[in-house]
């Protein structure tokens, strides 16, 4: 734990623009630098850093925060983690702070699930050369599938011995508890049959959940060990062939990928992932040669897994068995790694092969050859899949047209989805423009979903849903009830704040000057006249309280509750709350807003072009944004009222309406008039 006085000591010192500057080349423009995004590909900048504010935000895809954001998102650190990486670059001492009790049984906690993880993990390796069954049984089944001394030590593959408990045993004189050994599912216990009264022993029954199995390691992407992934040896028939760790506090399946330790910084380098099925896949590829390979380690590929690719490239190229289950598996993939925005291509290998038997067979060079030579575009490869089952079925193939436009209109890239459609109509022999009108429907309908998802669920956008409501786009031929798949998110470069420019803007002169001190002068009853100062924020609060408005727009209202409640607690509200507000929406949308003036200004100041900033007229920009937020909110009541009066029942009904109407629409002149003045 770090004291607060140290973490304010480190927040002090570092300088966005400098971190920032560490990872991506930025430029000073005006008050601001811009660089390249580097978190979604982009080739004409719209990356800002704010150093007199301290933040950052990407106009394209959203992404924004403060200094240690940017490392957690960037470097993928923790929270303590990227405080020490700052206090290591500013050269500030650390003083760790005493942790609470249950901090520490937590952090303990975490702390033991890690140990024994690793503990595991070295005794399955030593095994594995030194003990005679290790050898014997493990270590001539990786040679036997041709794997080497050198890259078995470098995914740490190791045996489990074929007794009931020898892990368990060994593991327990080590300290280990049964709790930390149940947890991590390393150890498997059953409660004592309690109908045998015969039995004597009514202790838990232990025993090793990999027994007999050749054991792969699965790593975090800093090196940590995390689970375990075993292959059976023996032909029992009953026994699975591959067991996994549960999940646990330290692991997740669906977060991981296996090999991505091993392979980030060749995914880096050559901006590209190869995603196949199996670990010895993955290890056979990165023996061949080609170390930029991951695999998702026992589920079907997750929405989490792909971001995981994401943060070190867009390109990923699936590599499937031509068995119909590989096809299968690689359908499935398309529409998720497409809605996340990644650029998919496909190889099929031969009937029968996989990446790991045909490097086998043919050497390094031949598969390294093979991959470079057949790739095919993902759509292609899907129209082509299915319009092998549709023969010459009108019906099927009008199926085959809707499902293949669905899945184009998941690109985000206009150019991209152009391109595919023109292959598509060629492959498919349907007009171009049919092609392009039925997509131009369901990219509408995508988006309009994505506008619904957000007004419901503000603030959910980075978590993954948990309905089950499967939209059209999301069904393949072989939906299987068992995979995890989250729903496709609308791609975060669709993201745009969509609440009416009034409500913006009033939300926007909260956030960047609600602590302004505006002064006003009034007669007194004695003849002189009286000085009243105010904030903006108390101006904006006070004077919609009072007519009791609220913001249409779910992100301004949330901004603008938390200004009422700050205030009515007695407190200054500080906008900087939402640069580290754990909502990433609310977050994107705050910073944006603070961010959206300095941009405005940056541009006339580069064409030359005087403006009067905000401050040298606040006063009259906040009446007059005031007035408009109301006009609107009168416009939606006028509205509500006329739709009222159409499906209106009986005379006193209506009465009371035509009341209400001429009441607002009086309202709405007296508003108009006042912004005439104004503006005027
Ligand atoms: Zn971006």
């Amino acid at each position: 734990m770090i004291d607060q006085e140290t973490i304010q000591r480190i927040m002090d010192a570092a300088r966005i623009e400098e971190v920032i500057g560490d990872f991506v080349s930025l430029k000073k423009r005006g008050a601001n630098h811009i660089g390249c995004c580097p978190f979604h590909n982009e080739k004409t900048p719209s990356f800002y850093v704010s150093p007199s504010k301290g933040i950052f935000k990407c106009f394209g895809c959203g992404e924004a925060g403060d200094v240690v954001a940017f490392l957690k998102k960037h470097e993928h650190f923790t929270y303590p983690e990227a405080l020490r990486w700052l206090a290591q670059k500013y050269n500030i001492e650390i003083r760790e702070e005493e942790q609470t009790e249950e901090q520490k049984e937590r952090q303990s906690e975490r702390d033991a699930l890690f140990h024994v993880s690793e503990f595991a993990q070295k005794y399955f390796a030593d095994l594995l050369y030194n003990d005679e069954m290790g050898r014997a049984v493990g270590l001539s089944y990786f040679h036997s599938r041709g794997l080497s001394d050198e890259v078995i030590k470098n995914f740490g593959l190791g045996y489990c011995l074929d007794e009931w408990s020898n892990f368990t045993d060994y593991a327990r004189r080590n300290g280990y508890s049964d709790a930390v050994l149940e947890k991590t599912g390393l150890t498997i216990f059953k409660e004592p049959d309690s109908s045998d009264k015969s039995s004597a022993d009514h202790r838990r029954k232990s025993y090793d959940r990999f027994r007999g199995r050749v054991m792969f390691p699965i790593y975090s992407i800093s090196g940590r060990v995390l689970g375990f992934s075993g292959r059976v040896l023996s032909s029992e028939k009953q026994a699975a062939k591959y067991v996994n760790s549960p999940d646990s506090d330290i692991y997740n399946k669906s977060r991981i990928l296996y090999g991505l330790y091993q392979a980030r910084s060749a995914i880096a380098k050559t901006n590209k992932c190869y995603l196949v099925e199996g670990n010895i896949d993955v290890i056979s590829m990165h023996q061949s040669g080609v170390e930029n390979t991951v695999a998702s380690c026992g589920t079907s590929l997750t929405t989490e897994q792909i971001r995981l690719i994401k943060r070190y490239t867009p390109n990923v190229t699936v590599l499937y068995d031509g068995d119909s289950a590989g096809i299968k598996a690689a359908l499935r993939a398309v529409n998720l790694l497409f809605a996340e925005g990644m650029h998919v291509r496909v190889v099929l290998f031969p009937d029968g092969e996989d990446p790991d038997s045909y490097a086998q067979k043919y050497g390094s060079t031949k598969l390294q050859d093979y991959l470079a030579t057949h790739e095919d575009n993902f759509v292609m490869f899907k129209t082509r899949v299915l319009l092998d089952g549709v023969k010459n079925d009108p019906i099927r193939k009008a199926e085959l047209v809707k499902e293949t436009v669905n899945t184009i209109a998941l690109v985000p890239d206009l150019l991209e989805r152009t391109e595919y459609i023109s292959q598509c109509a060629h492959l498919l022999d349907v007009p171009e423009e049919a092609l392009a009108s039925e997509l131009a429907k369901a990219v509408n309908q995508n988006r309009l979903k994505a506008i619904e998802e957000r007004a419901n669920q503000p603030g959910s956008a980075d978590q993954p849903s948990s309905s089950d409501t499967t939209s059209p786009t999301q069904q393949t031929p072989s939906a299987d009830k068992h995979e995890t798949v989250s729903q496709p998110q609308t791609p975060t470069s669709t993201y745009l704040p969509q609440a009416p420019a009034a409500e913006r803007h009033l939300i926007q002169l909260l956030l960047n000057y609600g602590d302004h001190t505006l002064t006003q002068y009034s007669p007194a009853d004695d003849g002189t006249t009286q000085e009243i100062s105010f904030t903006v924020a108390q101006a904006v609060v006070s004077d919609l309280q009072a007519d009791e408005l609220s913001f249409s727009d779910p992100l301004c209202q949330k901004i603008f509750t938390y200004y009422c409640d700050t205030l009515s607690r007695g407190e200054a509200p500080d906008a900087s709350h939402f640069i580290s507000v754990d909502d990433e929406a609310l977050r994107s949308f705050a910073i944006s807003l603070m961010l959206d003036t300095f941009r405005i200004s940056d541009t006339w100041r580069a064409k030359q072009i005087f403006v009067p900033t905000l401050e040298d007229n606040l006063q009259e920009d906040l009446n007059e944004t005031i007035l408009s937020f109301k006009l609107g909110c009168i416009n939606a009541r006028i509205a509500d009222n006329a739709r009222r009066l159409r499906s209106v029942e009986n005379d006193e009904e209506m009465m009371g309406l035509l009341t209400e109407k001429k009441q607002l629409v009086e309202l709405r002149h007296q508003i108009g008039m006042a912004l005439h003045r104004v503006i005027d």
